[in-house]
């Protein structure tokens, strides 16, 4: 039985596929050489765009392009020229430059190879960017045994002798709140979905201890808007992919953890601008002329910070408004990470200016705005985690099949990894 898979962040996401490395994976009790076949199988289902070799590889093990990379804006490919032109100065700030590895189809022989129409971000026609509504649902659903089960909102698990026996839920439809009796449970929610079902199923087990979440994980977002020099007057590119085509990475051997940063670098393709331009300080038809002008010039370098389980950050099980379900998040950024975000920030600034571009402020997101949330059941010891299989250490018919489980966070795309962890927790399942 699967309950309301249709509706994941997947549907919605920006593709960008990497894997974890040890570095990556340095606190976890599990090593890049236990993953590795999960991540062949993911990347053998999920086609995966990216180059056969370039600057980033050497620091990328375990990703496996299947299709050619997704073809480049004219800025993009200015960029890159020039990245090669310098990259011994750049090399000296740790940055490095390549191609972006994306869930895309792009092999012109397969009818839903991306066609480059700029509809990226409003769902794509062709199905050419993963997404497992459309396509993994549907594989699951060719197994006889398998069953979608719709409109259900699992609320917390019934467990007897610390093994869980039934499946209590909402039903949306007629909002009454039923049972299910299950043999074993794969929590796969999303980490604070799962999370909040955990804590509630704890509650519920009779634990007599505050029911709070051993961590919660967020990955701080922090972009740099640019200005290349060089693209400025470039006209449109007739057909476009919206996502960030080219990738970079901060490499810092004396970094806290882990030595690779991600960052997205994109130039701005075909978008609605109208918010932007209606905010210059000219009229509206001198904004607008004024921003075509220097459209394709425009980016953005995007850095995403990693993050681990600190004291403090957690999900508590808190009666709100009168509702015994309500999950409350807390959640502060620490200083260790405001020093290394600081430092990051300064050299990818430096990387941009060797590149001919301007660049001016940062922007940071909200907590929460970087949705790679991991760490509400962490592997580790204890009841309230899972052990290196995701097997909970509290429930023995119970596996967080989902980000939940993971230790650590690390800076990198975490989607190949949720799908490489839910692979390899489904085959050493004891069932
Ligand atoms: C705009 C955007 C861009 C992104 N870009 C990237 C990227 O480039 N690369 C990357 O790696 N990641 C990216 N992500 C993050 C990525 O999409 C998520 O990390 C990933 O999809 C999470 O998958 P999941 O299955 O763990 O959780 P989810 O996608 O949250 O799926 C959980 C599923 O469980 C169901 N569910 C939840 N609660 C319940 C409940 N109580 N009862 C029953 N069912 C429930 C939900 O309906 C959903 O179907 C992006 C996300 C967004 C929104």
């Amino acid at each position: 039985m699967v309950f309301l898979l249709r509706r994941g962040l997947a549907n919605g996401w920006g593709a960008n596929a990497l894997s974890f490395d040890d570095d990556d994976l340095a606190q976890w009790p599990v090593s890049f050489s236990d993953m590795e076949s999960a991540y062949k199988t993911v990347y053998e289902r999920i086609p995966v765009a990216g180059p056969d070799g370039d600057d980033l590889a050497p620091h990328l093990r375990g990703v496996y392009p299947s299709q050619p990379p997704v073809r480049l804006s004219a800025s993009d490919d200015r960029l890159l020229k020039t990245y090669e032109r310098r990259k011994h100065a750049l090399g000296r700030l740790g940055v490095k430059i390549g191609r972006a590895r994306l869930a895309v189809v792009t092999d012109p022989s397969r009818t839903d190879a991306c066609d480059y129409s700029g509809r990226c971000l409003w769902g794509c026609p062709n199905g050419s960017i993963y997404n497992p509504r459309l396509s993994t649902l549907k594989q699951c659903e060719a197994h006889p045994g398998f069953r979608y089960l719709q409109g259900r909102v699992v609320l917390a698990l019934r467990s007897s002798d610390n093994r869980i026996d039934s499946i209590r839920y909402l039903d949306s439809a007629t909002r009454e709140i039923r049972e299910e009796p299950c043999g074993a449970v794969f929590l796969a929610a999303g980490a604070l979905q799962t999370g909040a079902i955990f804590l509630r199923t704890l509650r519920d087990s009779g634990v007599n201890s505050e029911c709070r979440s051993e961590g919660l994980m967020d990955k701080t977002v922090v972009r740099i808007p640019f200005v290349a020099l060089r693209s400025l007057g470039q006209g449109p590119d007739p057909r476009s992919f919206q996502f960030n085509r080219l990738i970079a990475a901060v490499i810092g051997e004396s970094a806290p953890w882990p030595s690779y940063l991600h960052t997205e670098l994109l130039h701005l393709t075909d978008l609605i601008y109208h918010p932007l331009i209606e905010r210059m300080p000219l009229d509206s038809r001198n904004s607008a002329k004024l921003f075509f002008a220097i459209r394709h010039a425009i980016g953005a370098a995007t850095l995403f910070f990693p993050d681990r389980i600190t004291a403090g950050n957690h999900q508590v099980l808190a009666e709100a408004e009168g509702n015994p379900e309500t999950v409350v998040l807390r959640y502060r950024d620490s200083e260790d990470k405001e020093r290394f975000i600081r430092q990051s920030v300064a050299r990818m600034r430096s990387a941009l200016h060797r590149l001919g571009c301007i660049t001016r402020g940062v922007v940071r997101s909200e907590p929460g705005a970087g949705i790679h949330y991991a760490g509400t059941v962490p592997m580790g010891t204890g009841p309230r985690r899972c052990d290196a299989t995701g097997r909970s250490n509290r429930f023995s018919n119970l596996y967080i099949a989902d980000g939940a489980a993971f230790p650590s966070l690390p800076s990198k795309p975490i989607t190949m990894s949720l799908a490489a962890h839910a692979t390899r927790v489904a085959r050493l399942a004891a069932l």
